[in-house]
């Protein structure tokens, strides 16, 4: 931990405890496991010593189905009852303010604002930014967070930061897999986490009919050898031939770079609205966050995300000439 993340977490646990009134929790719009477990574990955290906090994100107010083995699920509310102008608001996962989707003008008009983060691409919108590019998942920086704070952890909360910590490291895979990690892991998994059931629900199970909608997928996939390139382009007419929604293929991206041909694996979704929501992995050197800012979007070197209002042919032109 670096001395700015340092200063900057005590700043966090002097507004946190200044706070004497309800604290509001958001992540970043549809939610993976990180952006979920870090803001439900300090939320659980948070009413296990009596402390009033409420969690929320933006519509689509859906948490996608395999991440019901998280805990404090029923404890979210809905974005349509987030308070306006919180006193202190804080954000989990969240690299740039658009991110909150519409949570955005409740973070704008808040007292305070405490942003914690790792993602290297983070905007600092927060009067107090904890962005620790090092941390392997938010979850960590929460875990510090909560020792700071003298706050200690239940099962709960460590079903939660597990969650974000092997959502974020691919199951103890990525080069974001440091010996901290591991010692996190084991302080976690004292708790009798349920690891089996957690492990099949987030990463090894999905129903029959995504199975389908894969093989499709996979088929369709286009291999760009001289630019070592692979990509998939996912629309809304394959999802209703399979019945199937987007949220259910958030792990394809895993697939795809699984190609040995190519560096940079990418996955164009086509969203209701007729945007694409991009997915980028690089397992070389590429630094898909560049190509990622480039575009308005963000993340890590290795994974990074933007929104395209191009078609696919366009927004995949734009990728190749980054490349
Ligand atoms: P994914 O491809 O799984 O959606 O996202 C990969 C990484 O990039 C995640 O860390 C995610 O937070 C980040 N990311 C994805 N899309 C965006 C985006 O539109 N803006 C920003 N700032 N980050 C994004
Ligand atoms: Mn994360």
């Amino acid at each position: 931990m670096t001395n700015a993340v340092e200063t900057s977490l005590a700043l966090a646990v002097q507004a946190i405890e200044a706070s004497d009134e309800e604290i509001a929790l958001a992540c970043h719009i549809t939610p993976d496991g990180d952006a979920l477990g870090s803001m439900l574990a300090l939320h659980l955290a948070l009413s296990s010593q009596g402390r009033k906090s409420i969690a929320s994100f933006s519509e689509p107010f859906v948490v996608a189905d395999h991440y019901r083995g998280l805990s404090g699920l029923d404890a979210l509310t809905p974005p349509s009852e987030y308070p306006a102008n919180p006193g202190l608001m804080i954000t989990f996962d969240v690299g740039s303010i658009d991110r909150l989707g519409g949570l955005m003008p409740s973070a704008e008009s808040a007292g305070d604002l405490i942003v914690l983060d790792h993602h290297v691409s983070n905007t600092r919108f927060g009067t107090i930014n904890v962005i620790d590019p090092n941390a392997a998942a938010t979850g960590v920086v929460v875990r510090r967070l909560l020792s700071m704070l003298g706050i200690p952890l239940t099962r709960d909360v460590a079903i939660n930061l597990y969650a974000a910590l092997i959502c974020d490291t691919g199951r103890f895979q990525y080069e974001s897999t440091t010996p901290d990690v591991f010692e996190l892991a084991s302080e976690l998994a004292a708790f009798d986490l349920p690891i089996p059931e957690l492990s099949r629900s987030l990463f090894e199970e999905h129903r029959f009919a995504y199975l389908g909608l894969m093989g499709e997928a996979i088929s369709k996939m286009v291999l760009e050898p001289e630019s070592s390139f692979v990509w998939l382009s996912l629309t809304q007419d394959m999802l209703s031939r399979h019945d199937c929604t987007l949220d259910e293929a958030e792990g394809l991206i895993d697939i795809v770079r699984r190609a040995r041909e190519a560096e940079v694996a990418c996955i164009l979704k086509e969203e209701v609205d007729g945007s694409i929501k991009v997915s980028l992995r690089s397992v070389g050197t590429a630094d898909v966050c560049r190509i990622a800012q480039a575009n308005g979007g963000g993340g890590h070197r290795f994974a990074a995300g933007f929104t395209s209002h191009l078609d696919v042919d366009a927004t995949l032109g734009v990728i190749r000439a980054a490349l």
